[in-house]
């Protein structure tokens, strides 16, 4: 299969004159054709999205409702093709916590979204007047997305815009832009034209978009780095902004813990989608009581996952997606390694095609260890003995990241007390990266700017209005 893919531009399929190839990162095979959008499709897609706007704003609530519930039937009804098209560019497995997982997570967030209020919230109402406040959609919203959770990621922007009454302009990374593009081809037909518009291509695209003047938020998941790089390119415009950034989840193990009681929530904390999640476990600091059962434990799960292609249901890992990805890990568990970490298990690539590493565990590592300090976004996690349960609260802050964070103990007090102490925006005990559609989820510190998720995500697409004076007895309708 070498379909060559289209952008999304006011309801129609708009095929591009330049495209890169897309391979399958467990086989290296080609999968399809990503369009490349110059700078005229852009502006295509931003004027279709400007002209849009006035009237899905002004479309009524439950009809905006109802239409995110049509994309929604999409993830459901599509489903098998959806999850195998994102087992092939992105790796993942179609088991486990693989592609279908994906694509049922796209649904159910895309329907908790939908169901959310958006009610006029009344600040004031007695004899000297009544004070309403409304929220109104901030306008066109620019849309980029990373590798790891390519259509998850792409539901968590898309569907809080479209509900809020907002249009978008969405851009998917360069490593897997196929299953968003296939979803334009399926969205074209559920939602009026304009409201949601999908172009692709390289990194450019994405600071074309940040700087546009017709684009009045950028929401945005991905690296620090290039979060810094948007904040910076959207100050002229004054843009609004969503960044989930980078993370470099700390989880800390009390000694009260039986070390097999806990290992397989441990494990999943950090190998989900091979680690390649923003918010996946990635130092784990564990009490010296419990340590080597820790260890021990955990390396007879690592050691037993099979790993391999993704379309094979017998596998529930696969290889990481990219290259530049492939490298990274390869180098910081080497450098761990010459540094005197000990591997308990993995520590190399797996055969001699696509990007396999397997499930590594590293001991004896310290807090130095550019694996502790740096994301290693992949298959390895490195595990650091603590003394003390403050000493391991110390070392889970030392980090310029702020995603997540968990406690490991069965001690409720205990567990509150690490938790209020952990500098991140979530927290789970007994266990970690847990997300719900409910639940706001974002980063402090250089993890980002803003929230996901719940009325507080919804909120970030809109502006308040403060309307003054109204007489009490007069009902302002819903803009
Ligand atoms: P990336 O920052 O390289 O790319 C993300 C997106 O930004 C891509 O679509 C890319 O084309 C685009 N982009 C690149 N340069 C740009 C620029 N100058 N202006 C505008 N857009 C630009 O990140 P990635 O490699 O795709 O993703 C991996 C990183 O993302 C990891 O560090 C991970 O922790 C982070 N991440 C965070 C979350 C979260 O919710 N906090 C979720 C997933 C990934």
């Amino acid at each position: 299969m070498d379909h060559q893919y289209q952008f999304l531009i006011d309801g129609d399929l708009v095929a591009a004159d330049r495209h890169s190839g897309i391979h399958n990162p467990a086989t290296g095979q080609p999968l399809g054709q990503c369009p490349i959008a110059t700078r005229d499709d852009l502006e295509r897609a931003v004027a279709a999205a400007k002209t849009a706007f006035p009237q899905w704003r002004d479309t009524a609530d439950e009809e905006r409702q109802a239409a995110c519930h049509r994309v929604a039937q999409l993830f459901e009804d599509h489903a098998e093709d959806i999850a195998r098209l994102i087992t092939q560019e992105q790796g993942k497995t179609l088991v486990g916590i693989g592609s279908r997982f994906e694509v049922g997570g796209c649904a159910a967030w895309a329907r908790h979204t939908a169901d959310l209020p958006m009610p006029i919230k009344v600040l004031q109402n007695n004899h000297e007047g009544r004070v309403e406040m409304l929220r109104k959609p901030v306008g066109v919203v620019g849309s980029i997305t990373p590798w790891n959770w390519p259509l998850l990621i792409a539901v968590w922007h898309m569907l809080p815009a479209i509900r809020s009454g907002c249009t978008l302009v969405m851009k998917p990374s360069p490593y897997t832009p196929l299953s968003t593009l296939y979803i334009g081809q399926l969205i074209a037909g559920v939602l009026p034209k304009g409201v949601v518009n999908i172009v692709s291509g390289d990194d450019q695209l994405g600071a074309w978009m940040t700087e546009h003047e017709d684009i009045q938020k950028i929401v945005f998941t991905g690296s620090i780095p290039t979060g810094r790089r948007i904040m910076g390119a959207a100050a002229p415009t004054l843009k609004r902004l969503t960044l989930e950034l980078g993370g470099n989840d700390a989880g800390i193990v009390l000694p009260d813990c039986d070390p097999s009681a806990i290992a397989e929530g441990l494990f999943w904390g950090a190998f989900i989608n091979n680690g390649q999640t923003c918010a996946a476990l990635k130092r784990l600091y564990v009490h010296e009581e419990v340590f080597e059962g820790v260890c021990t434990a955990l390396a007879g799960i690592a050691s037993q996952i099979p790993v391999g292609n993704g379309l094979d249901e017998a596998n529930v890992l696969g290889p990481l997606q990219n290259e530049m990805q492939f490298r990274k890990v390869i180098e910081l568990v080497d450098d761990a390694k010459a540094n005197g970490a000990r591997v308990l298990t993995g520590g190399q690539t797996l055969g001699d095609i696509g990007y396999f590493y397997a499930p590594t565990l590293l001991g004896n590592v310290d807090q130095g260890m550019r694996i502790v300090q740096e994301e290693q976004f992949g298959p390895a996690l490195p595990i650091i003995k603590i003394s003390s349960v403050e000493e391991g609260i110390a070392l889970a802050n030392d980090s310029e990241t702020g995603l997540g964070g968990s406690v490991w103990t069965n001690d409720g007090d205990a567990a509150r007390h690490v938790a209020t102490q952990l500098e991140c925006g979530s927290v789970w005990i007994n266990a970690h990266g847990m997300i719900a559609p409910h639940v706001p989820f974002g980063g402090v510190k250089s993890s980002g700017i803003g929230v996901e998720f719940g009325e507080e995500g919804l909120h970030e697409y809109t502006t308040i209005q403060a309307i003054h004076g109204l007489s009490p007895s007069v009902e302002v309708p819903q803009g």
